[in-house]
C-alpha cells in the first residue's frame, strides 16, 4: 500500500503546550496559574454556603474553578506527557513534585464549592444551576452537591483523612511493600531451580508452556501462603474501614460509594450480572475450546491467560504499516474516524518511537486549553501494538468529540471511559479478520484474542466481583479469616467457571495475589471494566446490524458521557434501557460469532 499518511515521524511534538521545559514562558504560567488559585481560593473559603445573597459571588468562584481547574490539567498533561517519554530527567520529576502542590490547592478550591453547594437549600441550589454560565453543566453541580452531603462535617472528615495516612493507608503500603519484595524458588520443567521476582509471575502464567505456568503457578503460591494471615489482615482492615465511614457518612450499603463512582444504579449493575449469569456457558465454551487445543479435560487457573495459538509476529509490522492499517481500517468503516486519525499523525499527536527510559504502558492524554489529545505508547512492531493504537485512538476521538462541552461537562466515569477504546479496537479487528488472503493461522489467532478478552471480562471480573461482594457482607459481622477468604474465592471460581475448570483447578489464594482487592482509593475496582466491555460489545452490535446511520447516536452518546448518569446518557442518545438483562444480553451474544469460528477453524 502506498501511504498517503504521514507516518514518518514518531515522536510527538510539545511545544504547542510551552515552548520550552521550564522556560519563562512555562515558569509564568505556573506562577499566575497558582496566584490565581490563591485569590480565588481565599475568597471562596471567607464566603458563607450559597443562599440566595450570594449567588453571583459562588456564580463566579463556579467558572473560575472550572477555568482555573482547565489550565492545570494543561500543565498536568505536559508534565506527564513530558516524565513518560523519559523517566531519567530529574528536573522534570522536581517539577511534577512542586506542581502536586498547585493541585493540592486546586482540590481545596474543589472542597469549597462542594461546601457551598451541599449546603444550600434545595430552592437555591435549583435557582444556582439555573443561571444560563452554569446551566450547562448542571450534573456535575448535582454530583458535587451529593458528594458534599455524603460527608461527614469537614472536622471528622479531615480527621480521617489524617488518621488514614496511618490507618487504611498504610495496609494499602504494607501489601505493596510486602509483594513487591516477593520472589519465589521455581523449578522448572528441565529440573533447575531459579529464583523468579513475584512481578514475573503472571507472565509466566502466560506462557505458552503448559509446564511453566504450572510451575509458575504452584511454586509462586508459596509467599502468598506464608504470609496469608498479614494480608487477610491488611484485606479485613480495609474493609473494616470503609464500613465505619459508610455508617458515619450514611451510606448503608457498601456498594453506595463504588456505584456513585460509577454513576449508576444497583438496578443496572443487578441486570449486567444476571446477564452474564444467564449465558455463562457463551465465554464458558471459549474455555472449552482453550482445553480442546491444549488437549486436556478442562482449564487451570493457571490457562485463563495463555494462548494456544502462537503470535502472527515472524513478519514485522512497521510503524507506517501500523497506521495504514489502522486508518484503512478506520476510514472505510467510519470515515470521520479516519479523518481524525490522520489529522493525529499529520499533526504530531501520536509518541511511539522506541527510546531508552520510556515509561512503559500506554494511555491517552489531552489539554483543555490547546483542546488537543495526544497518544502515548511504545511501538514495538507487534500486532499488540497496532491493537494499542487502535484502543488509544478510539480514546482519543471520543475527547475529540466532548470538545463541544464545556470543561467540567467532559468528565465521564470510569464505566463509560472505555466505551470508544473498545469500539476503536474492534473496528481494527474486524478490518484485520476479513482481509483478503489472510492465512487460517494468522485469523485462528486473531479470533482467539476476541475468546480471551470475552472469557477474562465475562468470568474472570464477575469471580472478583462476586468474592468481593461476600466477602464485605460476612466482614459486616467480624473479622474473614484467611481460610474463609480461601474458599470464598474458590467458590465464586467455581460459580462462574463451573466444570471448565478442571478438579483442582481453583486458585484459592487469588485474593491474595490479585492486588486490585487491596487498592485503597476505590473499593470493587472490578464492575466498572465488564460494564466498559459489554457496552462496547453492544454499540458496536448495534453499529454492524445499523450500518452508518447508527454513528450520529453514537457520537451524541460519547458526547453526552459528562453530562448525565450511565442509565440516562444510554437512555437519550441512544434509546437503550440499561437497566434490563437483554440490553448487556446483547454484548454477550455477540461473542458466539467468534468463538464459533475459532471452533471450525481449529477442529
Ligand atoms: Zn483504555
Amino acid at each position: 500500500m502506498t501511504s498517503t499518511l504521514q507516518t514518518a515521524c514518531c515522536e510527538w511534538d510539545t511545544t504547542r503546550f510551552f515552548p520550552e521545559f521550564d522556560g519563562p514562558v512555562y515558569r509564568g504560567y505556573v506562577d499566575t496559574l497558582r496566584t490565581d488559585i490563591a485569590r480565588a481560593l481565599a475568597e471562596a473559603s471567607a464566603a458563607s454556603a450559597l443562599c440566595a445573597e450570594n449567588e453571583g459571588a459562588w456564580k463566579d468562584t463556579a467558572t473560575r474553578f472550572e477555568a482555573l481547574d482547565s489550565r492545570a490539567s494543561h500543565v498536568s498533561t505536559y508534565l506527564g506527557m513530558l516524565s513518560s517519554a523519559d523517566t531519567s530527567n530529574d528536573a522534570v520529576k522536581n517539577a511534577v513534585a512542586a506542581f502536586s502542590l498547585v493541585l493540592a490547592e486546586i482540590s481545596k478550591l474543589r472542597g469549597e464549592l462542594i461546601r457551598a453547594l451541599s449546603e444550600a437549600g434545595a430552592e437555591d441550589f435549583a435557582a444556582f444551576c439555573a443561571q444560563p454560565e452554569l446551566a450547562t453543566a448542571r450534573w456535575t453541580w448535582e454530583r458535587m452537591r451529593q458528594e458534599g452531603q455524603k460527608r461527614m462535617p469537614v472536622a471528622l472528615e479531615g480527621l480521617a483523612a489524617d488518621l488514614g495516612v496511618d490507618g487504611i493507608g498504610a495496609w494499602g503500603r504494607l501489601y505493596e511493600k510486602l509483594g513487591g519484595r516477593m520472589d519465589f524458588s521455581m523449578t522448572w520443567p528441565d529440573g533447575s531451580v531459579r529464583t523468579v521476582p513475584m512481578a514475573q509471575r503472571r507472565a509466566l502464567m502466560a506462557d505458552p508452556s503448559r509446564a511453566i505456568r504450572g510451575a509458575a503457578f504452584r511454586d509462586g503460591q508459596v509467599p502468598w501462603i506464608t504470609h496469608q494471615d498479614t494480608l487477610a489482615s491488611a484485606l479485613n482492615a480495609l474493609a473494616g474501614t470503609r464500613g465505619t465511614l459508610y455508617a458515619r457518612r450514611k451510606q448503608p450499603h457498601f456498594l453506595d460509594a463504588p456505584l456513585f463512582d460509577s454513576a449508576m444504579s444497583k438496578a443496572t449493575l443487578d441486570a449486567l450480572m444476571e446477564a452474564i449469569r444467564r449465558h455463562v456457558e457463551i465465554p464458558r465454551s471459549a474455555l472449552r475450546l482453550a482445553a480442546r487445543m491444549q488437549g486436556t479435560n478442562g482449564v487451570a487457573f493457571f490457562d485463563l491467560e495463555a494462548p494456544q495459538l502462537p503470535a502472527p509476529d515472524a513478519n514485522p509490522i512497521s510503524w507506517d504499516e501500523a497506521c495504514n492499517l489502522v486508518h484503512s481500517a478506520f476510514a472505510s468503516a467510519y470515515p470521520a474516524l479516519g479523518n481524525y486519525f490522520a489529522e493525529m499523525l499529520e499533526k504530531r499527536w501520536i509518541e511511539s518511537a522506541a527510546r531508552p527510559h520510556k515509561s512503559p504502558g500506554a494511555y491517552m492524554t489531552c489539554s483543555p486549553v490547546l483542546n488537543e489529545e495526544r497518544i502515548y505508547m511504545t511501538y514495538h512492531d507487534t500486532i499488540h501494538d497496532v491493537i494499542t493504537l487502535a484502543h488509544e485512538a478510539g480514546h482519543a476521538w471520543h475527547t475529540a468529540l466532548l470538545r463541544s462541552r464545556r470543561p467540567l461537562a467532559r468528565q465521564y466515569p470510569m464505566t463509560l471511559a472505555e466505551t470508544a477504546s473498545n469500539f476503536g479496537e474492534s473496528i481494527l479487528l474486524h478490518a484485520l479478520e476479513s482481509q483478503p488472503g489472510l492465512s487460517k493461522a494468522h485469523r485462528a489467532w486473531l479470533l482467539e484474542q476476541e475468546a480471551l478478552r470475552g472469557h477474562s471480562y465475562l468470568l474472570n471480573i464477575p469471580v472478583r466481583f462476586r468474592f468481593e461482594s461476600r466477602f464485605y457482607e460476612e466482614r459486616l459481622a467480624g473479622e474473614v479469616s484467611a481460610t474463609r477468604l480461601c474458599e470464598l474465592m474458590a467458590e465464586a471460581q467455581r460459580e462462574f467457571y463451573g466444570n471448565t475448570l478442571a478438579q483442582g483447578g481453583e486458585d484459592p489464594y487469588f485474593w491474595a495475589s490479585k492486588m486490585h482487592f487491596f487498592i485503597t482509593e476505590v473499593s470493587f475496582y472490578n464492575f466498572p471494566y465488564v460494564f466498559g466491555y459489554l457496552l462496547s460489545q453492544a454499540l458496536y452490535s448495534r453499529f454492524l446490524a445499523e450500518g452508518p446511520s447508527f454513528l450520529p447516536k453514537y457520537e451524541a452518546f460519547l458526547r453526552h458521557t459528562g453530562s448525565a448518569s450511565c442509565e440516562d446518557c444510554v437512555r437519550e442518545t441512544l434509546g437503550a434501557d440499561i437497566t434490563t438483562p437483554e440490553f448487556w444480553a446483547a454484548g454477550i451474544l455477540s461473542f458466539e460469532k467468534p468463538i464459533a469460528a475459532l471452533d471450525s477453524l481449529t477442529a
